[in-house]
């Protein structure tokens, strides 16, 4: 088997033992004579695997009785539509705040029709190397809600500490979800594509206090009506069962790494490794500041793009993919979440060490 050192930013890699798990149940879920993609989203088997699936996510993050736990389709794309559509009410307006390129995406949704979007503060001017600090955030007495994205996953920075606000804040977590603990109850709706840390793509993670749901106007589509999915566990429709059963398993991989914690504290020295080795010397140059380093998404630069070029494409022969810079920003990019292994990381800094001694 050849399973190659991979940091692709998402799709990403999965827990081998997660693959395995689900390639020796493939032709047949246990007791159930049939692939888990065979099963009616209806019968007992699926149902308790929806359960283990929500009851994992709702351990892990500690997330509380008056929140539900959704498992959606459209990703976390779906999301930035869904939130204006359900949270801000006719007249009322929204703040968000603009951190990069997923944060934009979000508001160029709740911007659709017209509805009143208030973008309280923007990284744009410094380039997006970093996240605002508390002061400098000044949120709108009328906001129905406070949006942010918590791990930009192009620039490569994060928050650090998440704002106080007087709205509900709503956050999509879906590049660093279940990396770091946190405490949910500051939040109004919590949201993540699963394709960097939960599971498979075409999928999202929805954690919303219940009582938000309930402010959707009749003018909503049902299906895209949070209340809908909560009255019906998200078995509204047939939901993406595969994806849900993968979901499951991650769960249950992360409790057997020691759960959230463990994975947190593996997760930053990982990313202590990398950015040690880009601080180490001026051949490597972050972009971004230090107090907002994404430990997720490690962005660096090199002394010119024809040295960064060749060393993407050196790294590819010596087994290490997906390290281009998103095509917008350029550069370099290692994606590490929770189920890249220590080892790729030692490796890939050793291999970092070389090049820089070759060509420094
Ligand atoms: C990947 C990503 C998305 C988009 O997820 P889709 O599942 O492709 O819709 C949104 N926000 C962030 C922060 C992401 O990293």
């Amino acid at each position: 088997m050849a399973r190659i050192y991979n940091f692709n930013a998402g799709p990403s890699p999965m827990p081998l033992p997660v693959l395995e798990k689900a390639q020796s149940e493939l032709l047949e879920l246990a007791g159930a004579g049939m692939s888990v993609m065979e099963m009616s989203h209806r019968s007992k088997e699926f149902q308790s695997i929806i359960d283990e699936a929500e009851l994992g996510i709702r351990r892990l993050l500690g997330v509380p009785e008056d929140y539900a736990v959704l498992f959606l389709q459209g990703g976390a794309s779906l999301q930035f539509a869904m939130i204006p559509m359900n949270l801000r009410r006719p007249g009322k307006s929204a703040d968000y705040v603009d951190t990069g390129s997923w944060a934009n995406k979000a508001i160029k949704e709740a911007q659709i029709g017209g509805g009143a979007t208030n973008v309280i503060w923007s990284g744009k001017g410094n380039n997006y190397s970093s996240i605002p600090k508390p002061e400098e955030l000044k949120f709108s007495p009328e906001a129905e809600y406070v949006h942010i994205c918590t791990n930009e996953t192009i620039g490569g920075i994060r928050w650090t500490q998440f704002p106080k606000t007087p709205a509900p804040l709503i956050a999509d977590m879906s590049s660093e979800i279940l990396s770091r603990t946190i405490d949910v109850r500051r939040f109004g709706l919590i949201y993540a594509g699963a394709q960097k840390n939960l599971g498979p793509s075409g999928i999202a993670v929805v954690v919303i206090r219940k009582d938000l749901a309930e402010r959707a106007s009749d003018n909503v589509p049902i299906f895209l009506r949070y209340s809908t999915h909560i009255a019906e566990g998200s078995l509204y429709n047939t939901p993406n069962t595969w994806g849900i059963y993968i979901i499951k398993l991650i769960c249950n991989w992360m409790e057997s790494q020691g759960g959230l914690q463990a994975v947190q504290k593996l997760g930053e020295e990982k990313a202590s490794l990398l950015y040690d080795t880009i601080d180490s010397s001026d051949f490597w140059r972050s972009p971004v500041e230090k107090e907002s380093r994404s430990i997720m998404n490690v962005v660096w630069r090199l002394p010119g793009e024809d040295l960064e070029e060749q060393f993407v494409s050196q790294a590819k022969k010596a087994g290490f993919v997906g390290l281009k810079g998103h095509r917008s920003v350029g550069g370099i990019r290692a994606s590490i979440y929770n189920a890249v292994p220590l080892e790729s990381v030692e490796a890939l800094v050793s291999f970092m060490k070389d090049f820089e001694k070759k060509n420094g």
